[in-house]
């Protein structure tokens, strides 16, 4: 098999990219580099280009002689898709449109998509099940939300096969701590409240405390960057041509803000400065999955299972590079 990554110098991309090269799957990152580090990128794996150029993706679709692609690339931040939805809706909507095209050009029938816990949004269920009902509550959620149909239609009109795994959130770093998560700006919970502790930041801002949840904050579904990239592996192995096919990747363990506070806490040894602020445009109260199916399908075993392990391996990173990939 030989993927190609959109998205592939991102966070969970390049997370993802350097997993498949360490089970011997040859991967290629696409990547514009506008958020993406091409310090997290091995040598040699990086090709640089917007997924909504046609043209230059069925380039290195060819080139690359991808068979498979793993489709990260998107504008992921929930407030800013309220103050700009259109940015949002060009990126994911039509960025992924852009690639559809490229992988009918270039005859690639299999992709793998990150979708997200956000497109079930309000659903107040828990855990949250693949046969949930969406209910997106933000802008960017109800554009993943759209591509998962869109990649339904093409599908079915023009024939391939796709995985659309709806993960839950992404957290911690490499064991070896050489890669983590870096975005500029940090708009990310566990990474803003390691920027306080090294003196980056005066405070970290709890969004809500009104929430109808035990604590009053909201609750969410942390799951390891590295026990994401096996689900991936696992997902694109899976794909025939006729395949459609949907799972949930999280841990169904669910923390609140609070509780995540306070594991950061742990690991740096002394309390941080908190203050308490209005809700978040857009978030929704408490999300955490139902991961039955991934784990008795595929066989999904996630290594990182607690909040605790997850913010000690994202502690060694930030630690040892303060100013993430600028390092
Ligand atoms: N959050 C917070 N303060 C921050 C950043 C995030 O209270 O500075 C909260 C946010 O409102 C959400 C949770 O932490 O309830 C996780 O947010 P994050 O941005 O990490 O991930 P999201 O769930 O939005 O993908």
């Amino acid at each position: 098999m030989r993927i190609l990554l959109t998205g592939g110098a991102g966070y969970v991309g390049s997370a993802c990219l350097r997993y498949l090269l360490a089970n011997d799957v040859e991967a290629f990152a696409f990547d514009n580099l506008s958020e993406g580090h091409a310090q997290s990128v091995p040598e040699g794996r990086l090709i640089v280009g917007d997924i909504s150029h046609t043209g230059a993706l069925t380039d290195a679709l060819r080139t690359t002689g991808a068979d498979a692609v793993m489709h990260f690339a998107a504008a992921t931040t929930i407030d800013t898709s309220v103050t700009d939805p259109d940015f949002h809706y060009r990126n994911n909507v039509g960025g992924t449109r852009s690639l559809l095209n490229a992988m009918r050009a270039a005859g690639v029938r299999r992709m793998l998509f990150s979708s997200t816990c956000a497109t079930y949004g309000l659903n107040p269920e828990t855990p949250l099940r693949e046969d949930s009902p969406q209910m997106p509550c933000s802008p960017y959620a109800r554009t993943k939300l759209a591509v998962e149909w869109m990649i339904r239609d093409f599908a079915d009109a023009y024939g391939f096969g796709f995985t659309l795994l709806r993960y839950f959130n992404a957290a911690g770093a490499s064991a070896d701590g050489t890669h983590g998560e870096h975005h500029d700006p940090e708009t990310h919970l566990i990474p803003i409240v390691f920027q306080v502790a090294l003196g980056q930041r005066e405070q970290i801002k709890i969004f809500g405390t009104d929430y109808p949840t035990p604590d009053g904050t909201c609750i969410r579904d942390y799951v390891h960057v590295d026990d994401l990239a096996q689900a991936h592996l696992l997902a694109i192995r899976a794909i025939e041509s006729d395949t459609a096919e949907i799972y949930n990747v999280g841990t169904g363990t669910g923390s609140s803000v609070l509780e995540v506070i306070n594991a950061c806490e742990k690991v740096i040894g002394r309390e941080i400065p908190k203050t308490i602020e209005g809700r978040r445009p857009g978030d929704p109260p408490a999300l955490f999955a139902s991961a039955e199916k991934i784990v008795e399908r595929l066989g999904w075993s996630p290594v990182h299972g607690t909040i605790q392990a997850i913010v000690e391996s994202a502690w060694r990173w930030h630690k040892q590079h303060p100013s993430g990939y600028a390092n």
